[in-house]
């Protein structure tokens, strides 16, 4: 199997994803209209199929993304999206979702996208392969003078101090310190305790359609233990 069909066949359209995810929280018992979303994704514009599902399913989310997917901001801005949670009914929900995002292109290119309007395709997701591009150059340290670009840099290395990862590898470690940083943000400000936590994480495969690699689906209820949905 080719490494694009590997990619796709671990995946599944995106709004299946999200509305397995719907079915198995609500015979959890929680309940959509006490359910409020956080989205920690890319700024590409390419990611907004995801809003747009979580919208479309709970509501407006939060945003606490920043480049790569990687949260842009930490306990403090975690507790300020805990703090919109609704309580109609029981303790309200908070769902968060951490997503990479990588582009595939026909049956072998993988890191690109070919957006609406253009004519060659561009890299996807393009800030990690900035990334990838400056420590496969040598570079020692971030050379882009962003925060959020040199913050990405950073933490690549420090995932791969002598290997330089491929595309595919470096999104999927990206994928996992995304859910790590979720857990480790939400624990920070013991949200357990005053919500449900739901906390999906996994990649956003764009390829003809949005396509979604779940890597790990979480529910954390007033005892703190985390159990798999
Ligand atoms: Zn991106």
């Amino acid at each position: 199997m080719g490494a694009v069909a590997e990619l796709l066949s671990r995946s599944e359209p995106i709004g299946s994803t999200f509305a397995q995810l719907l079915r198995l929280t609500e015979q959890r018992g929680v309940r959509r209209a006490d359910t409020f979303p956080a989205v920690s994704c890319c700024r590409d514009e390419l990611v907004a199929d995801l809003h747009s599902v979580v919208e479309a399913t709970w509501g407006r989310p939060f945003l606490l993304g920043g480049l790569g997917g990687v949260p842009a901001v930490g306990p403090v801005g975690f507790s300020t999206a805990l703090s919109h949670v609704p309580v109609n009914q029981g303790r309200g929900a908070f769902l968060v979702i951490g997503a990479s995002h990588l582009g595939v292109l026909g049956n072998d290119v993988i890191g690109a996208s070919l957006r609406k309007g253009q004519r060659e395709p561009t890299s996807t997701c393009g800030a990690l392969i900035a990334v990838t591009d400056s420590l496969h150059a040598g570079d020692e340290a971030p050379p882009f003078g962003e925060h959020e670009l040199d913050s990405l840099w950073r933490l690549v290395r420090s995932l791969y101090p002598v290997e330089v990862p491929d595309v595919a590898s470096a999104t999927e470690a990206l994928t996992k310190q995304i859910d790590t940083d979720l857990h480790r943000f939400l624990a920070a400000i013991n949200a357990h305790q005053r919500h449900d936590l739901i906390v999906v994480s996994g990649t956003i495969l764009h390829h003809h359609e949005t396509r979604f690699i779940l890597y790990r689906s979480t529910f954390i209820g007033e005892s703190g233990q985390p159990e798999t949905l």
